[in-house]
């Protein structure tokens, strides 16, 4: 910070005359140069008084300021690690500052290619981090105009282009290849005609140096190599005027990227790329002797040698702020690079400027500047008497002592130039200094001319490109055509050969169907004698087929009563079945009609059989299981019937024994009754004894004896009636009993009836059931019976058929024979001539009939045939119209697309007619005035809008809003 602080003073204190500030900044070791080993060989030794101003090269150890090496002295050395940013504060802070006020300021990157000279000035753009210069130059310097004063109005314009084989190319309009430098009245070199943008915010700036990158890219193949051999220029020009005072500042910045300072021979290059490697060296040595010849303090600096130093010659010796970044790579690989770069930087150092504000002066500052130069020009001339005298007195053999010699305290190059006037006299000084001019101005025109004459050659080759690229289309389109129209040429030929090959073909076909078809006709002709002959043969096999008939007619019948007789079988067979098991027997006596089936369904029913013989076996069986079953349980029903006779015989004897008993409560009753009329009778008695006692009054022994009686009597009585009563009770219980018992037997006397009905039930539904089956086998048996009989006939019926079919074939053959028999006779009849003739006709009959099976098999054949040859035909047809229409069509497109091409080639010329006219139409450029101040800072958008609205208004008439703000 200190360090910068500093500097930022030195700043403040610089003289009119400056020197050239030499930076210098050491990249750190990049990849390559890591990966091949390179040693970091440069050191930073913090020389006292000269910190961060120090680089030390080659020395062994390079932290020791001692240490062998060739230390080199800066204004600045910046090491590896700086930020982008703290390069920028130290190489342009400055010198924005400096443009600003009216100074031309100029930085350039000088240093061999891979250094960092790009990085340096451009860094990635638009990387808050990682950009260079220019970016942080164009924010800055719109940062201070939104902070200065409202009076002042700025017009920023730009231009960007290189110079490559000394020859300055625009990037803003490619068209300009080759633009020219002329000097303007105040004697300044520029670049007349290149392209001047005016912008207004840093977008703008950007959009620019993107357009101009773009143009770099689009002309070259190969962008490094055309980077490094290139030096790339942008300038920004600052107009500034206060609309109170209407003091005018002009401040250019010249942001110079230089191409590599590497030697040729590093490059290798060979053949023009050698070219090109001289010429660009020639423009970088013209720089180094520029810068030797200021260092050296010549008269006769070489500006001229070449467009750059040219461009630069204000920045070297001139009126600029100089900053030359040297960009060094710290490798050992690149040692003997560096080392020449550090000595450029050190020469650079030495050359001082002049610099000066660049303002429109008003009518008293030029006086008193006259007064000045006045001033300064007497004095000179006194001084130059004094001088002439003791050249006089030199002249004139005298020895002039030390002190007695003129001293001149003024700059070295004064005094040459005094000297240079004495010795030559001063119009031919003039006259010289004329004659340059004027040479001068003539070799300014002549390199406006070239230019223009080249610019015109550029279009014109252009032009010519264009128009050799759209003949090139053309004719390759023709070359296609005509290609196309061979080929579908070709192709028409064959189709044609085609053709007629199948035309030929086809003629040949006609012809042999000529003759055949005449062959046919014969031989139809004789096939027609055969065929009657045929006919009458037929006749006979008629009558033949007829009796055949007959026959055939009489067998049917045979065969219709079989059938009936089997679909009868066999619905019986199928009833039967039914009655067997619905399951197994369901024989569809229906499709029995059918003779053909017969024999299908007579197996069939022949399967039932078998099937209803198991089914009756298992019946069997079940029957005589169920005998078995039968017996069992006829022989429990027995002793079920003994039981119950059993218990009838129990049941009777209860019986009786409770009539026993019933019997003896009787007579228990009976005696109860006489006993209780022997009480009544006792009671009578004792009552007319009773009576009687009353008559009789000394009756009491009486009394007592009756009573006595009667007690004995009573007492008896009780006995007897307890008796009896226990009695009656036992009775009773046993009636109770024996009722018991009753029920219980009547209950299982029931329930045995019950039981016994059950079975009894059961076993009539098993005999029913038994009866059935016996029923049922019986039947089936008969059935079996009926079938094995059915069987019988039926084969029998089937034989008789087949001795039927024999002797109706017997009959047939021994007929064919009879009627065999019947010719031969005749023939034999007939002469051996006949038998001949009929042998020969036999014969020529076979022969026809194979000739003609032959023919109508060669016809199908040509029949089939045909319409293939047919469809070939067509087929072929069509191709060759097709390919007909096809070359029309093409040769029209030709004629469409040849007449495009003129009309194009027509426009495009027409266009270019156009262009030229209008380029020379306008040529004025607007300019977009900037206004300062805290408004424009608040509303920058609506600013840079209201500019946008107003670009040519160079008057400072506040907007509204501006006036508001006011
Ligand atoms: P030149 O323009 O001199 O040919 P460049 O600026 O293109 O070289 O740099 C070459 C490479 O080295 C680039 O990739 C760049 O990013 C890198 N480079 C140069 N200087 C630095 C630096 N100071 N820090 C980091 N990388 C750098
Ligand atoms: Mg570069």
């Amino acid at each position: 910070m200190g360090g910068e602080k500093d500097e930022a003073q030195q700043q403040e204190r610089r003289e009119p005359n400056d020197s050239i500030r030499v930076i210098c900044r050491f990249r750190p070791l990049n990849k390559a140069e890591e990966a091949s080993r390179s040693k970091f060989i440069v050191g930073f030794p913090n020389n006292r008084g000269h910190e961060d101003q120090t680089v030390s090269i080659g020395g062994g150890d390079s932290n020791k300021p001692n240490s062998k090496g060739k230390v080199y002295l800066f204004d600045r050395v910046i090491k590896p690690n700086a930020s982008q940013e703290k390069v920028y504060d130290i190489v342009a802070k400055d010198i924005v500052k400096d443009v600003l006020h009216g100074y031309n300021g100029t930085i350039f990157a000088y240093g061999q290619t891979s250094s960092g000279k790009t990085h340096t000035m451009e860094g990635k753009i638009g990387d808050p981090t990682w950009q260079g210069i220019i970016p942080r130059i164009v924010f800055d310097i719109f940062n201070h105009i939104y902070n200065m004063e409202e009076s002042l109005e700025f017009h920023i314009k730009v231009s960007y282009f290189e110079i490559y084989m000394d020859k300055i190319r625009d990037l803003l309009d490619v068209s300009k290849v080759n633009l020219s430098v002329h000097e303007d009245k105040n004697r300044v070199p520029f670049v007349k005609g290149a392209t001047e943008r005016f912008v207004s915010s840093p977008e703008e700036v950007f959009e620019v140096i993107e357009l101009g990158k773009n143009n770099r890219h689009i002309a070259v193949t190969n962008m490094n190599e055309h980077s490094s051999r290139s030096h790339s220029v942008f300038l920004i020009q600052l107009k500034q005027e206060n609309i109170e005072t209407q003091k005018k500042l002009l401040g250019k910045l010249y942001l110079v990227d230089l191409a590599g300072s590497e030697k040729v021979s590093k490059t290798g290059a060979e053949g023009t790329v050698l070219d090109e490697a001289k010429n660009i060296n020639k423009s970088l040595s013209a720089l180094g002797n520029v810068i030797a010849g200021l260092a050296d303090g010549k008269s006769h600096v070489p500006y001229r040698d070449s467009k750059l130093t040219r461009i630069l010659q204000e920045s070297l010796g001139g009126n600029a702020r100089t900053t030359i970044v040297i960009c060094c790579s710290p490798a050992s690989y690149n040692e003997a690079e560096t080392k020449s770069t550090l000595d450029f930087g050190k020469r650079a150092k030495t050359i001082k400027n002049c610099v000066m504000v660049n303002e429109e002066l008003t009518a008293e500052e030029w006086k008193r500047r006259w007064e000045k130069e006045k001033e300064k020009s007497t004095k000179l001339k006194a001084q130059l008497e004094k001088l002439e005298m003791e050249l006089q007195r030199w002249r004139q053999g005298e020895k002039v002592d030390a002190d007695e010699q003129v001293t001149v305290d003024m700059e070295r190059s004064m005094v040459k130039a005094e000297n240079m006037a004495a010795s030559v006299s001063n119009e031919l000084r003039d006259a010289w200094e004329k004659e340059r001019e004027q040479l001068y101005v003539q070799l300014d025109e002549k390199d406006e001319e070239i230019n223009q004459q080249s610019q015109l050659a550029e279009k014109l080759k252009e032009q010519m490109l264009e128009q050799e690229e759209l003949i090139a289309a053309t004719r390759r389109d023709y070359e296609i055509l005509q290609s196309e129209m061979s080929r579908i040429q070709g192709e028409n030929d064959a189709a044609k050969d085609e053709v007629k090959e199948v035309l030929q073909a086809l003629e040949e076909l006609a012809l042999n169907y000529d003759q055949k078809s005449q062959e046919v006709e014969n031989k139809c002709k004789e096939n027609e004698t055969l065929c009657e002959e045929l006919n009458q043969k037929q006749s006979d096999v008629t009558s033949m087929q007829s009796d055949l008939q007959q026959m055939r007619d009489s067998s049917m019948l045979h065969k219709k009563r079989m059938n009936e007789m089997l679909v009868s079988l066999l619905s019986d067979l199928g009833e039967m079945g039914n009655v067997i098991g619905g399951s197994a027997g369901d024989i569809n006596v229906k499709n029995c009609n059918d003779p053909n089936k017969i024999e299908e369904e007579f197996t069939m029913a022949r399967l039932y059989v078998s099937k209803m013989k198991s089914e009756v076996r298992n019946l069997v069986q079940r029957c005589s299981t169920l005998e078995g079953f039968q017996g069992d349980c006829n022989r429990k029903i027995d002793d079920y019937e003994r039981e119950l006779s059993e218990c009838r015989l129990l049941i009777t004897q209860h019986e009786a024994r409770m009539k026993t008993l019933q019997e003896s409560m009787r007579e228990v009753e009976l005696r109860k009754r006489q006993l209780e009329e022997q009480v009544d009778s006792l009671t009578e008695e004792v009552a007319r004894l009773k009576v009687a006692e009353g008559i009789v009054p000394s009756e009491g022994a009486v009394k007592e004896a009756i009573e006595s009686q009667l007690e004995t009597h009573r007492d008896l009585h009780q006995k007897q009636i307890a008796q009896l009563r226990q009695e009656i009770n036992n009775k009773q219980l046993l009636i109770d009993d024996l009722k018991d018992q009753n029920q219980k037997l009547t209950l299982e006397h029931e329930q045995l009836r019950a039981e016994h009905e059950k079975l009894r039930s059961e076993e009539s539904e098993k005999s029913t059931r038994l009866h059935e089956l016996i029923m049922l086998n019986d039947r089936r048996e008969q059935a079996h019976q009926d079938l094995k009989g059915l069987e019988e006939t039926v084969v029998k019926e089937l034989q008789t058929l087949h001795s039927l079919r024999k002797l109706f074939v017997q009959d047939l053959q021994a007929r064919v024979k009879r009627s065999a028999a019947g010719e031969d006779d005749e023939i034999l009849g007939g002469s051996v001539a006949q038998k001949q003739k009929i042998s020969f006709l036999e014969n020529n009959l076979d022969q026809l009939t194979k000739v003609h099976k032959q023919l109508v098999r060669d016809n199908a054949d040509l029949r089939c045939e045909l319409p293939k040859l047919e469809k070939r035909l067509r087929a072929t047809m069509e191709r060759v119209k097709a390919l007909e229409t096809a070359l029309k069509e093409a040769k029209e497109g030709a004629m469409r697309d040849r007449k495009r091409y003129q009309y194009e080639v027509d426009r495009i010329k027409e266009a270019v007619r156009q262009k030229n006219l209008a380029r020379r139409g306008h040529g004025a450029h607007i300019a977009k005035p900037i206004r300062t101040g805290p408004t424009s800072l608040l509303s920058r958008p609506g600013a840079m809008g209201m500019m946008g609205a107003a670009p040519a208004s160079h008057s400072a008439i506040p907007t509204p809003e501006q006036l508001k703000i006011l």
